[in-house]
């Protein structure tokens, strides 16, 4: 194996407002990785766009996610900061892989079937295809770490696999490319951190998403003292007391929930969380979680603003850091190119 140096890849889509789930799930780990690795971060908007997206609000959007990595504690200079649209090579990556992946594979993919809905054979092709891009964004820097939440572990799966299988269709070609046994590593997933999935305020068997049409199923980075303590006092729950043990959450996913965030927001167990506010009712704890989250959100959406306000800066970021991506990304494609045989 030629492939050594770790490196982190991951992205999130421009489809809308930053929430609770992203920054839990992905983005808590992003700050904390920085600090040893080499990482890149995108604001995937290739992938925005499998959905239909207004295009001044994905513009838009774009910037409030790059503004909302910076917030969070994102720092641009040590880490690569882009936008995929911005490197080519992840588009080209994908069609080479598109031939590497099978149908099959994709068809399996449970976003795909949730994102599609009923009618699947209306959904675009980049909706089927958005794991095969997926792929590429890592593979394209080749990159070993991935921090995702719960929701990305099938893709993490089928990345893998489309990464062994260039690597077995070419294994003759990359030995003589000089690449030795392999050349792309398995990206690891990094499911980890303080919750790697985060539920919808409206209905605990759903995960928070930023595309859900109800504003009320989520907390926004951007969301303000009022509009969080509304949407914490109409999140749905049972009409039961809190229990005092984990074990009494069981079958109760809307208040598990709930004291995930909490313990999350408070870098407590559950069950800590639970010793403290077992026998109360929801008003009560559900006061208690109002209170915690504007505490640890308003620093964030209050430096989000700042940082928004200024756009010249955002897009030069985001220039800065695409430009450093690509540099990266060319050689690998350049590589790529020579493995599969396309004359350069
Ligand atoms: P969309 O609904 O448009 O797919 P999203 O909310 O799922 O948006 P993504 O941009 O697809 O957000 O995902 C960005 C990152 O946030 C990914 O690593 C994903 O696994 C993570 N993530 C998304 N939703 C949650 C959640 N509810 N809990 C924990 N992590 C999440
Ligand atoms: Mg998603």
């Amino acid at each position: 194996m030629t492939i050594v140096k770790e490196r982190i890849f991951s992205g999130v889509q421009s489809t809308g407002n930053l929430h609770l789930g992203n920054y839990l799930g992905a983005i808590v780990k992003f700050v904390e990785l920085q600090k040893q690795y080499e990482c890149l971060y995108c604001v995937v908007d290739l992938h925005a766009i499998t959905v239909p997206q207004n295009p001044i609000a994905l513009r838009a959007n774009t910037r409030e996610i790059a503004a909302a990595f910076i917030a969070c504690g994102i720092d641009p200079k040590k880490n690569i900061v882009f936008n995929q649209s911005q490197v080519a090579e992840h588009a080209e990556l994908a069609w080479v892989l598109n031939c590497v992946a099978r149908i099959g594979w994709l068809n399996r993919m449970t976003q795909f079937k949730d994102k599609a809905g009923k009618d699947r054979e209306n959904a675009s092709v980049g909706l089927l295809d958005y794991p095969v891009l997926m792929a590429a964004d890592i593979l394209i820097y080749r990159a070993t770490h991935v921090p995702v939440g719960d929701d990305q572990k099938q893709h993490l799966e089928l990345a893998r696999d489309i990464a062994q299988k260039f690597n077995n269709d070419f294994s003759e070609s990359i030995a003589r490319n000089g690449f030795g046994e392999a050349f792309f590593p398995l990206p690891e997933p990094l499911i980890s951190g303080p919750a790697t999935r985060v539920m919808s305020l409206r209905d605990g068997s759903k995960k928070m998403s930023k595309s859900d049409a109800s504003d009320y199923s989520r907390i926004n980075l951007s969301d303000d003292h009022d509009q969080i303590a509304q949407k914490i006092r109409k999140a749905k729950t049972d009409p039961d007391a809190l229990p005092s043990e984990e074990k009494g959450l069981e079958g109760r996913p809307e208040a598990d929930n709930l004291v995930g965030i909490f313990a999350a927001l408070s870098g407590r167990a559950k069950s800590d969380v639970l010793g403290e506010f077992g026998g109360s009712n929801f008003s009560t704890f559900k006061n208690a979680l109002v209170d915690l989250a504007v505490a640890k959100l308003s620093p964030i959406t209050a430096e989000m603003r700042r940082i928004k306000q200024d756009e010249s800066y955002i897009d030069t970021v985001l220039r800065e850091g695409s430009e450093r991506a690509q540099a990266l990304a060319r050689v690998n494609m350049n590589a790529v190119k020579d493995i599969v045989g396309f004359l350069r």
